[in-house]
């Protein structure tokens, strides 16, 4: 029980990882750090933050990904790279659109993203369509986002960018089966609960806890983070607020 404490040195990625209900009084992103002990990343100014996390994605090499990225078998199209971020420290260093996966899933809308976040797609994508063939006895064929290209701070601290400033960042709110309703997160997902009474709350609660471990990505945020996540899965590949 580390995430209840908020002690243990991954306190942050336990809490959300553990898929336990949040602690009765909603604790803000800085609270969390604060009571693991992560103070060395609140003091890095968020100009500093943003540059470092530009960097980590702007040192990759577009053109090797997107050839990566065509071999998925991924639909896309590429935006122009970016040398620098804006004034506001936003912008997508090697920018693709995605409009259909590696699976044949369709984005509505698409994901307006950088390369190396879209090449966890084939991860992604495997766990879903594994869960959706037990859970809900056919494939996904669309996924509902809300959202990946916004330059803004994260949510309730003003002093980081957020992810998806960097188009580091995908928002999925509901996933449409070939056949059958879509099961979405906002209806579907049932908080705290490690047996879901329904097939499509089984499926998502199945496909948030494989993200964590099989996607690829840094950071995985769903109703059990917070009221903010509670229709959606958020995943991005930032660095870690402490990593250097
Ligand atoms: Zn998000």
């Amino acid at each position: 029980m580390a995430a209840a404490s908020g002690l243990s040195s991954d306190a942050l990625a336990d809490s959300a990882k553990s898929g336990k209900p949040a602690p009765a009084k909603p604790l803000t992103i800085v609270e969390r750090l604060k009571r693991a002990g992560r103070l060395a990343a609140l003091a890095e100014t968020r100009s500093e933050h943003a540059k470092r996390q530009w960097e980590h994605l702007a040192s990759a090499d577009g053109a090797q990904c997107r050839e990566a990225l065509k071999k998925t078998g991924a639909v896309f199209r590429s935006l122009p790279d970016r040398e620098k971020p804006d004034q506001k420290g936003c912008g997508i260093p090697h920018g693709v659109i995605v409009t259909k996966g590696p699976t044949g899933i369709t984005y509505a809308g698409p994901l307006m993203i950088d390369c190396s976040l879209a090449l966890t797609l084939p991860a992604v994508e495997k766990v879903i369509q594994e869960e959706a063939l037990k859970h809900l006895g056919e494939p996904i064929t669309r996924v509902t986002t809300l959202g990946t290209y916004s330059c803004r701070s994260v949510r309730g601290w003003k002093d980081r960018i957020s992810q998806h400033a960097l188009g580091n960042a995908m928002d999925m709110a509901a996933f449409t089966p070939k056949k059958g309703l879509p099961a979405s997160v906002m209806r579907d997902y049932q908080i705290g609960v490690d047996q879901p009474t329904t097939a499509r709350g089984r499926f998502l609660r199945a496909i948030y806890g494989r993200f964590w471990s099989e996607a690829g990505v840094t950071r995985v945020l769903g109703p059990e983070w917070d009221a903010a996540h509670r229709d959606h899965f958020h995943l991005d590949s930032g660095l870690r607020f402490w990593q250097r």
